[in-house]
């Protein structure tokens, strides 16, 4: 079982904090003002948990696959 990190973009309110934490992990899309994953995994999980605890909307999930 992997771990994949997920943004659910319809919540998301585009503040980039997530890209700034881990710009290998997270892109933005300055078209839709959303942040979307560039690397569901590989990237490193302790930057990933630091983004899920400092979005602002909780919209940057794990989930077991
Ligand atoms: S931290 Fe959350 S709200 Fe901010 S850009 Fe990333 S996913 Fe969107």
């Amino acid at each position: 079982m992997s771990k994949k990190v997920y943004i659910e973009t319809e919540d998301c309110i585009g503040c980039e904090n997530c890209v700034e934490l881990c710009p290998e992990v997270f892109g933005f899309d300055a078209q839709e003002n959303v942040a979307f994953v560039i690397m569901e995994e590989g990237g490193s999980e302790e930057c990933i948990d630091e983004a899920i605890e400092d979005c602002p909307v909780q919209c940057i999930l794990w989930k077991d696959e």
